[in-house]
């Protein structure tokens, strides 16, 4: 019997439970549906990685992956009916639109006799498992990471004994029409599964055992920049888990500990799929905001605050499609705490740059610099740009390689351009607001609405 399988976050051959159910039923024909619903709103960035990604799968599949355009609902279908499969096969879709969207689907298919099958997740757990004592969602980020690794996940799976894969007969696209590679002008890493597990091997022999300290600097090389590879499934994070067994030091625990962040966040949102566009805590909904339309917003998204760690984050953004953590916390502080800009414009800005944009992580790394998610990120706490940057960039490299007005400035003054004579002589610009001032309003505004006056 020939069945489909149908990619989606899941664009690898290894550890894939999804391809070895598939496999148990016969041949199986290979798919991906470029879905207008998520390839419209995307960014040319995340578009441009997709279809490498997808290129790289075609390869590993010896030409034949089938790449559909339209609406699931209808491809989906009309794929299993030409060549004649009875069973869909996925890796289950935990986000919100990939829930509908697969309930839709699996109606239509049931209505022609045949059977949508999800086998496995893209997390280590599978979002909805963990619960509290009480039976309740995790709300904190702790509790759920005790329970998370009391749980425990499955061994990565095996490679099935052998895949007959089958050739597509129709009028699919067939890697001979796919969509034009936008032009990004971005310098995206090698896409597939091949170079995502090159690159974890590296980051495993040379980075991991110093982890839990250079994960903090973004002037170094120091964390396995594979979130853009977790995102499409280029590899499955349980074989990253099964890559650490055995190792114990704090490099090792600190790099599960992030994966755990990943599967929290996504827990959170199949919990509470709203919360990607609205606030987690429905107190803070009350604070006032300005119009993202400012030409403040502008200068933050092009890097041009006069802030020189925020605008080398916005600027790494915009070159690589990628953002240091420590310095996506900088900046989403600075726009929702100095520029009062609410955070889900910035999240938006950040799902349409980023090579990793996801949306559990994306919307919920957001709120909580917001003070508006699930942990104990207080609103009052705010990111100091200039000391952060002394801090975690004491040299100013990171700042000066992205910056180039600041290029001439040596050291960490690079962070403080106005304290040097020459700090403005090649057209860096001055900052647009005052930090301590805009600090003062944003912890006023907060004020009021803790008054309830919101
Ligand atoms: P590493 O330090 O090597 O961590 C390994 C993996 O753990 C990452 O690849 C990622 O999958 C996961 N991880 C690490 N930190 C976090 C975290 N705080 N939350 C959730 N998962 C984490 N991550 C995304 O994958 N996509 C996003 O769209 C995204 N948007 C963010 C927005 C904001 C405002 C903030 C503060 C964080 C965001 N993150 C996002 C989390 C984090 O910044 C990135 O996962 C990390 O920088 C990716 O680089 P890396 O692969 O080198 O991470």
């Amino acid at each position: 019997m020939t069945s489909v399988l149908w990619f989606r976050r899941d664009l690898r051959l290894r550890d894939h439970p999804a391809l070895l159910a598939a496999a148990a039923d016969g041949q199986v024909l290979p798919l991906f549906v470029l879905d207008p619903a998520l390839w419209g709103p995307s960014g040319d960035v995340r578009r441009a990685y997709l279809l490498r990604s997808l290129r790289a799968l075609d390869a590993d599949l010896g030409g034949r992956l089938v790449v559909e355009r339209g609406d699931p609902v209808q491809v989906v279908g009309r794929v299993a009916e030409r060549c004649g499969a009875r069973r869909v096969h996925v890796s289950a879709d935990a986000g919100p639109h990939g829930r509908r969207r697969d309930e839709a689907v699996e109606r239509a298919l049931a209505a022609d006799g045949r059977e949508l099958v999800r086998t496995g997740t893209p997390y280590a757990i599978g979002p909805g498992t963990l619960v509290t004592g009480a039976g309740r969602p995790f709300q904190v980020f702790t509790p759920f990471s005790r329970a998370w690794r009391a749980h425990g996940w499955p061994e990565p799976a095996p490679a099935p004994a052998r895949v007959r894969w089958v050739r597509d007969g129709g009028e699919g696209v067939d890697g001979r029409d796919w969509p034009r590679e936008p032009d990004t002008g971005v310098a995206l890493p090698e896409a597939g599964e091949a170079a995502a597990h090159a690159r974890w091997a590296s980051f495993r022999e040379h980075a991991l055992a110093a982890y839990d300290e250079e994960r903090e600097r973004p002037d170094h090389d120091g964390t396995s920049q594979l979130s853009h590879a977790l995102k499409w499934g280029e590899l499955h994070p349980r074989t990253l888990l099964a890559g650490l067994d055995g190792e114990q030091g704090p490099g090792a625990e600190g790099y599960r500990t992030e994966l755990c962040w990943r599967d929290f966040y996504a827990d959170v949102l199949w919990h509470r799929p709203e919360t990607a566009r609205t606030y987690h805590k429905q107190q803070l909904a009350g604070l006032r905001y300005e119009s993202p339309g400012s030409e403040l917003f502008r200068a933050w998204c092009e890097g041009r605050t006069g802030y020189p760690l925020v605008d080398a984050g916005m600027r790494q953004m915009r070159g690589v499609g990628w953002m240091h953590n420590r310095v996506r916390m900088v900046v989403a502080s600075f726009l929702v705490k100095d520029l009062h800009v609410e955070w889900m414009h910035g999240g938006r800005e950040f799902m349409h740059r980023l090579r990793d944009a996801d949306l559990a992580s994306n919307m919920h790394g957001w709120q909580w610099v917001a003070g508006s998610g699930t942990d104990a990120a207080p609103f009052f706490r705010v990111f100091n740009p200039v000391t952060q940057g002394l801090r975690f960039d004491p040299d100013g490299e990171y700042v000066r390689r992205y910056v180039p007005e600041l290029r001439h400035l040596p050291g960490k003054r690079a962070h403080t351009p106005w304290e040097v004579a020459d700090g403005y002589a090649h057209g860096y610009p001055e900052r647009i607001v005052d930090h301590a001032h805009e600090r003062e309003v944003a912890l006023a505004e907060y004020a009021r609405v803790r008054r309830g006056e919101g």
